[in-house]
């Protein structure tokens, strides 16, 4: 027994609907979406994502971590080895109201997990989104610095509330410059 059996009874039912056949590897929105792992934070739900139309990542918080940058690059490389010029995908980097890493906020909370972890405690409190319009306009400045990442995306930030259901743009789409 495990607890995904009854998420596997949900993925017979997906198998009968056919909704996998014949779809590309190249997403059909020319969108990268990064944003938080939280259960309530689900983009499929939120954008109206369906199967095929969009990479997405998710970790705690939607942050641009190095690791993300990273896949940022290694999509953007292969959908450019794909298509010869003009741009590629936006990037979008979407914290959300609510956030479960602002416990990271609280010294004691820090302190256990940093204990527990090994991980370094200025680093997990840089961690915490708090107020998400400033850790997103923070996080899409991180990425267009980025000279890891191709010059033919755009990175652009949002807010979602997770009272509202409402996802909101507070950065503009822009182009990598290399700091
Ligand atoms: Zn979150």
């Amino acid at each position: 027994m495990s607890n995904l059996d009854p998420l596997l009874e949900r993925n017979r039912a997906f198998e009968a609907t056919g909704a996998y056949v014949g779809l590309a590897i190249m997403p059909r929105q020319p969108v990268f979406v990064v944003t938080c792992l939280d259960p309530r934070v689900d983009p499929a739900a939120f954008l109206g994502l369906d199967l095929g139309d969009a990479a997405v990542v998710r970790n705690a918080g939607g942050r641009v971590t190095e690791a993300v940058i990273d896949d940022i690059a290694f999509i953007s490389y292969t959908i450019g080895m794909m298509i010869s010029d003009g741009p590629l995908f936006e990037a979008a980097i979407i914290h959300h109201t609510g956030c479960g890493t602002g416990f990271l906020a609280d010294p004691g909370f820090r302190r256990g997990f940093a204990a527990r972890t090994g991980l370094d405690e200025s680093v997990l409190a840089d961690e915490a989104v708090i107020d998400p319009e400033q850790t997103v306009a923070a996080d899409v400045k991180r990425l267009l610095a980025s000279p890891k990442v191709s010059d033919r995306i755009t990175a652009a930030g949002y807010v979602y509330d997770v009272d509202t259901g409402l996802v909101r743009m507070t950065v503009p789409p822009d182009r990598p410059r290399p700091a």
